[in-house]
């Protein structure tokens, strides 16, 4: 399976600390974490954690 990725939301007013994507083999080659929007407030300003 493609790896798992920690998101985390960088709104300071976002309840969301961070979250885990979890991927199919269908995503795409161009897809990355900035094409995502946060669950919790639906901003865009998601950054992926390196573990
Ligand atoms: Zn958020």
């Amino acid at each position: 399976m493609p790896p798992t990725t920690e998101v985390t939301c960088l709104d300071d007013d976002c309840f969301l600390d961070m979250f885990e994507n979890h991927y199919t083999y269908d995503v795409p080659d161009d897809h990355s974490v900035p094409d995502l929007v946060c669950p919790a407030c639906g901003g865009t300003e998601l950054d992926e954690i390196e573990l």
